[in-house]
């Protein structure tokens, strides 16, 4: 048994130095094949004896676990925000202000300033013990399952760390991971992410860590808070936590003058564009930590840093004419086709207009040279016009009336900025974008499949809505541009396959307006079935948990239509599962409705996962650390103490997972 342990040990060691060459140094000590072999060996023993489990192992990396609801968690530390400041004299002016207020030389250290979402790490006796997002400062959410998927976060430090400390950080997509993540989409017919930041910080609230952990995040971190760290300045700080293991990237250095500033800013300014992740500028922090505790904070950010914003980069073009794209959902968006022009280290083509709104605000119109800039987004837009260079002749852009695609008169909702063409079952785009996402992978995955094809098969006439893809043969598909015959087997395998997608996943395929996939599973929960779903009242569905009017308006609108009603009726003969299976339903209670629960340690009987769905298939939310709303923990052997003196000090119940099973009436 001692041979196992340490054998168990010893693997992690490995893992854990590996990961860290590569995630944090950049530079691989082993091949992906050696390492997952060793991987698959840990993961082997680990299953065979759990008595040795442990949260922070590198096999706990995969993720798996589901949250539903983010704990909200106060920062011991607020996370502040940062004063702004956007060329020479703003810093000088603070350089003046502060130099009232402190004595002696001012040091300050330069960093880039990462394009992300800001998170605080704690760590207690080298352990991660939680990872809490900014929120509004002074609480945030608790991301911990996500975050422990992140390869660059350590689980476990090195060296001579303090006992008990907080550190901040930017949790940044790299360009390269976005880009592969938006192939990817694009090949199963969703829309790209817009920008990485908006994706990263989107990634951190994913309930389920499995799907964090594919993702390509990293973690950039900048600032060590709490008392007893052992370290005089900022510039020390950072050298310590690049000791400890964290990823600290090298750009960051240290200047004697607002001089120095200006040339650290005007590197990067120009290198910027040739870091792996975004930047959009540098953060100033006085050095000394002791001058920073005189200078202390506003209201709303420390007196001691300043941000220096990049300016996003513009160019001017002339505007060549303005076409209208129609999405899934009938909307509507103009789009600008522009004079080519470089900016920012692409060619700019075409940018979005948004709306009828944005261009009349504007007054932009065929010819005009606009001012085109690229901040964040991949997509850049149009700032507006160089009236000096509008052409005598122009005249006002008039915003379509009618459908692009189809001729169908557009409607605009009262409160609504899109246009939308409301020729549901007639309009192409409509229709090849609807199939497109049945076909995707969260919703009916259907392999061999892509969204190409399906405009293929939509413009061939073969399909002209989802359930005529129950019918296609092979035959059929071959003659198709491209479609080698086992091709076109994989696909007729692939959506015979699609038969088995459980209920939660074929409504959200249905692409009802406002059913995403935490709707769609809300609603299959509750109805069980698709009749129920149909002949619900608005009322009725209003009343269910977290479904709103407009989803429920939605809802209501989509089973109105008689169309839609013989599609479903066709997908039923075709054998898709149109309500939850007995399989899913047996053994489902609301017994602990209104429970929330937490779990700790490894169990006898039952897997930590297993008892997880069980919490969750008798009503009950499991929530991932105690707080004094949980209603009770299930412990099993190993529980830490730290959560016991917790539990304690709450007055909170702990059973045992036998205790628990009698609960939901299972023994
Ligand atoms: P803002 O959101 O514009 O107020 O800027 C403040 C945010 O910048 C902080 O919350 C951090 O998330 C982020 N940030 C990025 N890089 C750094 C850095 N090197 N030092 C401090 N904050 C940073
Ligand atoms: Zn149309």
């Amino acid at each position: 048994m001692d041979d196992i342990k340490q054998r168990i040990e010893v693997l992690r060691n490995e893992l854990r130095e590996h990961n860290y060459n590569y995630y944090v140094l950049d530079n691989a000590s082993i091949s992906d094949f050696e390492f997952d072999i060793k991987l698959k060996e840990l993961q082997t023993l680990e299953d065979q004896y759990p008595e040795f489990f442990d949260a922070n192992s590198p096999t706990q990396r995969v993720g798996g676990e589901v949250t539903k609801n983010f704990e909200t968690i106060v920062h011991d530390n607020r996370m502040y925000s940062l004063d702004n400041s956007y060329s020479k004299e703003d810093l000088e002016d603070w350089e003046k202000r502060i130099k009232k207020l402190v004595d002696g030389d001012i040091q300050y250290t330069c960093e880039l300033k990462y394009d992300g979402a800001s998170i605080s790490l704690t760590y207690e006796n080298g352990v991660l013990v939680k990872a809490v997002t900014r929120g509004d400062g002074f609480q945030g959410d608790n991301v911990t399952a996500n975050v422990k998927t992140i390869k660059s976060v350590p689980l476990r430090l090195k060296g001579d760390f303090p006992e008990k400390f907080d550190i901040r950080g930017e949790i940044v997509l790299p360009y390269e991971g976005f880009n592969k993540m938006n192939e990817e989409r694009i090949k199963n017919g969703e829309e790209p992410y817009r920008n990485p930041r908006n994706t990263a910080s989107g990634s951190l609230k994913l309930q389920d860590s499995a799907e964090v952990a594919k993702r390509p995040l990293e973690c950039l971190l900048y600032n060590l808070t709490g008392a007893n760290l052992g370290i005089n300045t900022q510039f020390e700080g950072l050298e310590k936590a690049r000791q400890w293991g964290f990823k600290v990237p090298d750009a960051a250095k240290l200047a004697n003058s607002i001089d120095e500033v200006l040339e650290f800013i005007e590197y990067w300014g120009l290198h910027r564009h040739n870091l792996p992740y975004e930047t959009d500028g540098v953060v100033i922090k006085v050095n000394s930590l002791q001058q920073q505790e005189e200078l202390g904070y506003t209201a709303k950010a420390p007196r001691w840093a300043m941000a220096y914003k990049f300016k996003a980069e513009q160019v001017s073009t002339r505007l060549n004419s303005i076409t209208y794209q129609v999405g899934r959902t009938g909307a509507i968006t103009p789009v600008a086709n522009l004079e080519p022009v470089e900016l920012a280290g692409t060619t700019v083509k075409r940018a979005s207009l948004h709306n009828a709104d944005q261009i009349e605000k504007l007054d932009i119109r065929v010819g005009d040279e606009v001012y085109v800039e690229k901040g964040g987004e991949i997509i850049p837009k149009i700032l507006g016009v160089d009236l000096m260079k509008r052409l005598p002749n122009s005249q006002p852009t008039k915003y379509i009336e009618h459908c692009p695609e189809c001729g169908t008169e557009l409607v605009r909702q009262e409160g609504e900025a899109q246009h939308y063409c409301s020729n549901y079952n007639g309009c192409k785009p409509q229709i090849i974008g609807r199939i497109q996402h049945y076909i995707c992978r969260k919703a009916m995955d259907i392999e061999g499949l892509g969204g190409e094809t399906v405009a293929l098969l939509v413009n061939a006439g073969l399909i002209s809505n989802y359930s005529d893809l129950y019918e296609l043969t092979k035959e059929q598909v071959i003659p198709l541009e491209r479609m080698a015959e086992k091709s076109a087997e994989n696909m007729v395998k692939g959506i015979e396959q699609s038969k088995n997608i459980p209920f939660e996943r074929v409504l959200y395929a249905l692409g009802i307006r406002y059913v995403g996939e935490t709707v769609a599973k809300k609603l299959a929960k509750h109805y069980k079935s698709i009749d129920a779903i149909a002949a619900a009242s608005q009322d009725d569905l209003v009343n269910v948990d977290e479904i709103g009017t407009k989803i429920a308006e939605s809802v209501h609108a989509f089973f109105s239509s008689e169309e839609n009603i013989k599609i479903i009726e066709r997908l039923k003969q075709f054998g898709v599962q149109l309500e939850v299976s007995a399989e899913k339903l047996e053994g489902q209670t609301n017994v602990l409705e209104g429970k929330s629960i937490v779990v700790s340690g490894v169990f006898e009987s039952i897997s930590r996962n297993e008892l997880k769905k069980l919490i969750e298939d008798n009503g009950g939310k499991v929530s991932s650390s105690i707080s004094s709303k949980t209603s009770y923990i299930v412990a099993g052997d190993n529980m830490g103490p730290s959560k016991k003196d917790k539990a304690k000090a709450l007055n909170i119940e702990i059973i045992n997972e036998y205790e628990f099973l009698q609960k939901i009436d299972k023994n």
